[in-house]
């Protein structure tokens, strides 16, 4: 062959993979991502939480959307699902009391609370009572509801917000209980090593609920059955009404409302044990053993020798699920819109009449928001090698743009929510190529692909067991919004054309990766 006819046929081959690709480019379509979208972050799928029905039915729609496209099982697998099992264990009608005793043991009073965070196993404690004010400090005025007294193995009543002590001692009128206000006055707390926190919304705030500002006020509690070990953590920490904290309250003969004017006009604290009494508290526990489903599918690689390693998109499909008021999180942006963009990367390859030389193997994880479980398992049963894989692309929040209402924090944390044409690339930087394909592939479709390094969000998503076995790995995301974890993460705040131009990136980022001859090069081994 001479040198002319050479160049032409590279040419033409050049030609041939730009025009398929910009075919891959135009199947990932706006309507199909919103239709996905309206129906990923609908009520139907009741939030999507690891264990529940939505969740299953997320799993099976993601499954079924794979089938239409061509994906196919992974090799010696029957179907894409990856099942993991769970115990589940829950709360049940009237399992959560306390009964007041005299020092007789005579019941005084029954009260009934909604525990925060639900055990993996019965609860049963008893412990005196103490009235603790707001459980609020300030170094600056020197006013502290702890001096003093001890809370150790104590059942301690704290009530929401603090008293404005440069105001009229009561707290500011019309300030929300807030989250983080609240959950400042654990820390102290939980020092002195009491048995269980009881908060009770403060007499003035009036009767809006406030169980809903408590992001983890959940309703179940799941423990992977994959682990012998694994992060059991749970606190005795409830929420009692007005009434029933003046039931506990009723042997020193005072109540709610007296203690917070009390407070507000000497604008000192009125801290004391319950006097003469006693509680038992338990907490009864269900346990269910639940199932849910790593959909995991992929096209095989084209050429001979190179379809034996591969490239895999992950991203998780499971949600918070609702609250132990009813509140519905929809998870629009956490995570259906990754969990779209890899559907929409998937359509993308599957309009290729020629496949990579890669094979390209897609991973819609469960799990993620209970504990990164099902990236985990995946990792310990792996359906293709991973000494094979050769990069993987993790997506997690990739469909909000910053709005005007995206200021200051939210859990504490600053929100760095990105704008409409920019996206973060969060990684441990261990494949400089991989990075710079990312950022040209943005440039190619309209986006920045800003570099973050790892970023303050590095060890918080699906990408990061990958990481720990060496595997180049990258991570999408838009940044933290301010509806984060909240109820109003909803279809509506969606910025529909970001979650178009990632996935058009993250394709093409791919199919480079898939195609070249040589594997991506390593700047940094991971940790084996
Ligand atoms: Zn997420």
């Amino acid at each position: 062959m001479n040198k002319k006819s050479y160049f032409l046929i590279a040419a033409l081959l050049i030609s041939f993979t730009a025009f398929s690709q910009k075919n891959s480019l135009n199947a990932i379509k706006i309507d199909e991502i919103k239709a996905h979208m309206k129906y990923l972050s609908s009520d139907a799928l009741q939030g999507r939480r690891t264990g529940s029905e939505g969740n299953i039915k997320a799993g099976e729609y993601i499954a079924t959307e794979a089938v239409k496209m061509g994906l196919k099982p992974l090799p010696g697998n029957k179907d894409m699902f990856q099942t993991l099992s769970f115990i589940k264990s829950s709360t049940y009608a009237d399992s959560s009391f306390i009964i007041l005793r005299d020092t007789l043991g005579n019941t005084l009073n029954r009260v009934t609370f909604n525990p925060v965070m639900i055990p993996s196993e019965r609860i049963d404690l008893s412990g005196e009572v103490i009235f603790a004010g707001y459980g609020y400090m300030n170094s600056k005025t020197k006013y502290s509801d702890f001096q003093g007294f001890s809370f150790k193995d104590k059942i301690v009543i704290v009530m929401t917000r603090r008293p404005d002590l440069d105001g009229d001692g009561m707290p500011v009128k019309g300030e929300k209980v807030d989250e983080m206000t609240e959950m400042r006055k654990l820390t102290p707390l939980l020092m002195q090593g009491p048995k269980a926190i009881l908060f009770v919304a403060d007499p003035a705030y009036g009767d809006e609920p406030v169980s809903g500002a408590f992001s983890f006020g959940e309703t179940y509690k799941l423990s992977p059955l994959f682990r012998k070990a694994y992060f059991d953590f749970s606190l005795n920490l409830c929420f009692i009404s007005a009434q029933e904290a003046n039931k506990l309250l009723a042997p020193s003969g005072q109540n709610l409302d007296d203690l917070q004017k009390k407070i507000a006009v000497t604008k000192k604290p009125v801290t004391f044990n319950v006097p003469g009494a006693m509680a038992d508290m338990i907490i009864g526990i269900k346990q269910d053993t639940v199932y849910s489903s790593n959909i995991v599918g992929y096209f095989e690689g084209s050429d001979k020798v190179l379809k034996d390693e591969c490239v895999i998109y992950t991203s998780h499909y499971d949600h918070v699920g609702i609250e132990s008021d009813g509140t519905i999180n929809n998870g629009a942006n956490d995570n259906a819109s990754g969990s779209i963009g890899l559907l929409s990367i998937a359509k993308a390859f599957s309009v290729l009449k020629n496949k990579p030389a890669r094979s390209v193997v897609f991973l819609w994880t469960t799990g993620e928001e209970e504990g990164l479980y099902g990236s985990n398992y995946y990792i310990e049963n792996p359906l293709f090698p991973l000494d094979k894989t050769v990069a993987e692309m993790n997506f997690d929040m990739i469909g909000r743009s910053k709005m005007e209402a995206d200021t200051g924090k939210v859990m504490g944390e600053r929100l760095d929510i990105t704008g409409p044409d920019t996206i973060k690339l969060v990684s441990a930087r261990d494949s400089k190529e991989i990075i710079d394909i990312n950022v040209a592939s943005g440039n190619e479709v309209g986006i920045t692909v800003l570099d973050e390094g790892k970023g303050t969000h590095f060890s918080g998503s699906d990408h990061y067991p990958f990481v720990l076995k060496g595997i180049p790995s990258v991570f999408f995301f838009s940044g933290l919004h301010r509806d984060y974890h909240k109820s109003t993460d909803d279809y509506e705040f969606i910025d529909f054309d970001k979650i178009l131009k990632v996935s058009r990136a993250g394709f093409l980022s791919g199919y480079k990766v898939a195609n070249n001859p040589a594997r991506p090069a390593i700047n940094l081994p991971g940790k084996k």
